[in-house]
């Protein structure tokens, strides 16, 4: 099933609501709106008036609330309107289940697996903004992608400028592929200095205005760990062809390095939109009102090589990545029960790391993951391994 020539292009946005999905939506009334864009389905989880306001506005057939507690609300919210609605689990499959050649799965963390994975059975293509799919499923969902015969478009911006620079090139010559990364708002800050932060001071980024998880994983650098896992799958690496490189400036948001020297890189204002745009549109080019470029302004792009010391999300990914099998899906649920951890008070900044890594060390005894129900297995037991560590941290403290 191919869905590039469908016009308007029926779209269903899972996560509408966050940042991702709201800066979608913007991008789609910029591209034309209703003329150019049938919206489908709508989610959301606690934001329900957003949630309502949006289904009302771009006409959605289906609104639905990841939330069962929610789903009152939500119906009377849109009463008279038309629009469906639904809740729960169930209403997420219902979503991704109907008719749209274009899926954006951007619900943020490991509840967006099950939706996306439905939707790329049923050959939606796919805008990916959703990195735990590929970090926690890795084969597995690249190969139902292609079983169910839709695209992979990647909407992570390193990611959309990876995707961007490969256009028209041969994969058999690329050599490296280089990661950018801010290096977030501890790029400077020593491990004593990161030891009592909170998460309202973790959560401010220098140039990314992003959702919580990711802005958290901007300044533990597991964000790019993700990363790193994102793109292995993502463009069918060897694991020491991905790398990353701190560039504070976030202008340079990824490049390819090709085997007779060259590079291609991707640059622009680090804007979300732009990815959005570039994923909802490909192969073609949109219009957008995103800030320009100015070069004389700009002046330098600086480099820095990271530090793994610092930061040691980015061993532990390289580390996931060697050892391939199910430990992509540990290192993924069991950051994401420490992130949560993190952001309730109950542990440290730096507990994070030491969390995951344990958990990773537990789990790997060479399984591999056959099928995604072996991913959702292997998750569970990740989040129980770091929940007896987060009680034990807890007691400690
Ligand atoms: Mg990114």
């Amino acid at each position: 099933m191919t869905n590039a020539s469908e016009m308007p292009r029926k779209l269903t946005i899972l996560g509408s609501t966050g940042s991702i999905g709201s800066n979608t939506l913007d991008v789609v009334r910029q591209l034309g709106g209703r003329g150019q864009f049938e919206i489908v389905a709508l989610t959301g989880a606690g934001n329900i008036a957003l949630l309502a306001e949006q289904a009302r506005q771009f006409g959605a057939e289906l609104a639905v609330t990841a939330e069962d507690d929610n789903y009152e609300d939500l119906k009377s919210a849109l009463a008279g309107t038309g629009i469906k609605t639904a809740a729960g689990k169930s209403g997420l499959e219902e979503a991704a289940s109907m008719d749209a050649g274009w899926v954006m799965a951007a619900i943020a963390g490991t509840p967006g697996l099950a939706p996306t994975v439905t939707a790329a059975k049923r050959g939606a293509d796919i805008a990916l903004a959703n990195k735990e799919c590929l970090v926690s499923a890795g084969d597995v969902f690249v190969r139902t992608v292609k079983q169910g015969g839709g695209r992979l478009i990647p909407v992570d911006s390193e990611h959309s400028a990876i995707f961007q620079c490969l256009t028209g090139d041969h994969r058999e010559a690329v050599e490296r592929i280089i990661l950018t990364a801010s290096g977030g708002p501890f790029r400077t800050w020593s491990r004593e200095e990161m030891t009592n932060v909170t998460a309202d001071v973790a959560r401010a980024h220098p140039n990314w205005s992003m959702g919580l998880k990711v802005s958290i994983g901007s300044a533990s650098m597991f964000n790019k760990g993700l990363e790193m896992i994102e793109a292995k799958y993502l463009f069918d690496l060897r694991p020491d062809q991905v790398e990353v490189i701190v560039h504070p400036q976030s202008i340079v948001h990824s490049m390819v390095g090709y085997s007779d020297g060259s590079y291609i890189a991707q640059l622009g204002s680090p804007d979300m939109r732009t990815a959005i745009s570039y994923a909802l549109t490909y192969p073609e080019r949109g219009q957008l009102n995103v800030e320009r470029l100015d070069f004389a302004k700009l002046a330098r792009l600086d480099f820095e090589a990271p530090d793994e010391a610092r930061f040691p999300a980015l061993r532990l990914a390289r580390t996931a990545l060697e050892r391939g099998g199910l430990q992509g899906a540990a290192l993924n649920a069991a950051e994401e029960t420490a992130f949560h951890a993190f952001v309730d008070g109950a542990i440290g900044f730096l507990d994070m790391a030491d969390i995951v890594e344990t958990v990773m060390d537990r789990m790997d005894d060479g399984r591999s993951a056959g099928t995604i129900e072996d991913v959702f297995a292997a998750d569970e037991e990740a989040r129980r391994h770091a929940g007896e560590l987060i009680s034990t941290k807890e007691k400690a403290a």
